[in-house]
C-alpha cells in the first residue's frame, strides 16, 4: 500500500488557517531569493503552478494566490501523527518522504480485513487525526502501489490486482516508470516508444545493451515486476568517526584539526550513501575514560563537512571540559538519517541558503574519486607537514 498525503504542505495552510480554504495557496521560497514552490493547492493547480516550479513564473500564473513560506515544523508535527497511525495497521512502514510512505499489509488482512477496507480504514483515522486527505495505492508490489495512488488524486483510492497490473499499467507514459527521467524519456521517445505498452517491445538484450541496468530494470518494471519490499527500517542508523590521540591533549587547536578531519570523513560517508542527517554529536573522551556526548538537532539535514565540523566544534567549545581537561578520544557522528531524495523535498525551503561549501565539497569528492583519497587536502592539514 502506497499512502500519499493530497497537497500535503499546501493542505496543512489551509487547515491552519480556515480563511485560506478553497483559495488558491502556494507554499514556497520568496520570489526575491529566486525561490521554488514546494507545494501548491488543488486551487492553484488549476493555474498551472506545480511544485519544483520557479516562485517567480507561479506568480505570473496566479498572482491572487496566497503565497506563504512553509513550516517544517509543523509539517514534521503532522508527519508524525500520520505515521503514528500507519503504526497501528502494521508494522512495516517505509516513510519515502515526509508525507508518502508505503505500508506492506500482507500480515494484517486477517485481523484487519481486506486491503480495500484497511484503506479506507486509514484514510477515515488520518482525516480524525489531523483534518487532512489522503490518496492510497494498493497494488501487489511497490512500484504498481505508488502509480495507483497517484491516478485518482485528490482522495484516491485504487486498487490494482495482479492480473490486472499489465493492462492499467499499458497506456501510461514510460516516464511514470522508475528510473525513467527527462533524458531516458527521450532517448526512448526518438525509438517511437511513448507508453508502457510501447517499452514492452523492445527486448531485454537490446534494452540491457544499450541502457545498462536501466534497460533491464525497465523491462522489467513495464511488466509491473518488482521485487522491492517493504523496508520497515532505515539500515543505517548513523554515520560516525573518532579518532584517540597517542597522547591526551590539551591543545584546543591540535584537537580542532581532528575535528575537522573527522567531520570531513563523516561528510564523505554519508554523500557516498547518499544520506544526510539532522543530528550532529561530538563524543569526547577525557583522560580519566570518562565519556561525555553532546549533540545538536539541526533545522534542515545536512551532509556537509563545514557544517557537520562548525556545529561539533561549538559544542565542543561550550559543552565540554576539553582544553581544560587532557581529552584521549574525540569523534563525531551524524544520525536521524534519511535518503537525500526525502530531503530534497525539505530543502526546497533552504534552495536560497546553499552555500559554497557545498559545491567545493562535491568538487572534492569527485578529485578524490578520480584521483584517489588523499590526492586534495585542506591547508590546514597540509600546512602541518614540512
Ligand atoms: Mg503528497
Amino acid at each position: 500500500m502506497h499512502v500519499d498525503m493530497d497537497a500535503f504542505f499546501a493542505s496543512v495552510e489551509q487547515l491552519d488557517n480556515p480563511e485560506w480554504r478553497g483559495k488558491p495557496v502556494i507554499v514556497g521560497g520568496s520570489v526575491e531569493s529566486r525561490g521554488v514552490v514546494a507545494a501548491a493547492s488543488y486551487e492553484a493547480r488549476k493555474f498551472g503552478v506545480h511544485s519544483a516550479m520557479s516562485m517567480w513564473s507561479a506568480k505570473l500564473r496566479c498572482p491572487n494566490a496566497v503565497f506563504t513560506h512553509g513550516r517544517m515544523d509543523r509539517y514534521e508535527e503532522i508527519s508524525a501523527k500520520i505515521k503514528k497511525i500507519f503504526l497501528n495497521f502494521t508494522p512495516v512502514v517505509e516513510p519515502i518522504s515526509i508525507d508518502e510512505a508505503f505500508l506492506d499489509i500482507t500480515g494484517s488482512q486477517r485481523l484487519l480485513g481486506s486491503p480495500l477496507e484497511i484503506a479506507k480504514k486509514i484514510k477515515i483515522d488520518i482525516n480524525k487525526e489531523t483534518g487532512l486527505v489522503a490518496s492510497v495505492g494498493i497494488a501487489p508490489t511497490k512500484f504498481v502501489a505508488k502509480l495507483a495512488s497517484d491516478l485518482e488524486k485528490p482522495n484516491g483510492l485504487v486498487i490494482i490486482c495482479e492480473d490486472e497490473v499489465t493492462e492499467r499499467l499499458a497506456p501510461l507514459s514510460v516516464g511514470k516508470l522508475w528510473g525513467v527521467g527527462k533524458k531516458f524519456e527521450k532517448a526512448l521517445s526518438k525509438l517511437g516508444i511513448h507508453t508502457i505498452a510501447d517499452a514492452r517491445l523492445l527486448p531485454l538484450d537490446y534494452l540491457e545493451q544499450r541502457f545498462g541496468s536501466a534497460g533491464s530494470q525497465l523491462y522489467y518494471l513495464a511488466r509491473g515486476v518488482d521485487s522491492r519490499k517493504v523496508e520497515g527500517d532505515v539500515k543505517t542508523k548513523s554515520v560516525s568517526n573518532e579518532s584517540t590521540f597517542s597522547e591526551d591533549i590539551t591543545d584546543i587547536e591540535e584537537i580542532r584539526k581532528t575535528l575537522m578531519y573527522l567531520s570531513d570523513k563523516v561528510a564523505r560517508r554519508l554523500r557516498k550513501g547518499k544520506i544526510v542527517g539532522r543530528v550532529v554529536t561530538l563524543k569526547v573522551k577525557y583522560d580519566d575514560f570518562k565519556v561525555v556526548t553532546r549533540r545538536k538537532t539541526l533545522e534542515s539535514p545536512v551532509a556537509i563537512s563545514k557544517t557537520i565540523f562548525e556545529i561539533a566544534f561549538q559544542l565542543l567549545l561550550d559543552k565540554t571540559d576539553a582544553g581544560d581537561l587532557p581529552v584521549r578520544l574525540i569523534g563525531v557522528g551524524v544520525s536521524n538519517l534519511m535518503p537525500e531524495d526525502v530531503a530534497r523535498q525539505h530543502q526546497l525551503f533552504w534552495q536560497e541558503e546553499i552555500d559554497v561549501a557545498e559545491i567545493i565539497e562535491e568538487t572534492t569528492d569527485l578529485i578524490c574519486e578520480k584521483m584517489g583519497e588523499g590526492s586534495i587536502q585542506r591547508g590546514i592539514f597540509i600546512s602541518d607537514k614540512r
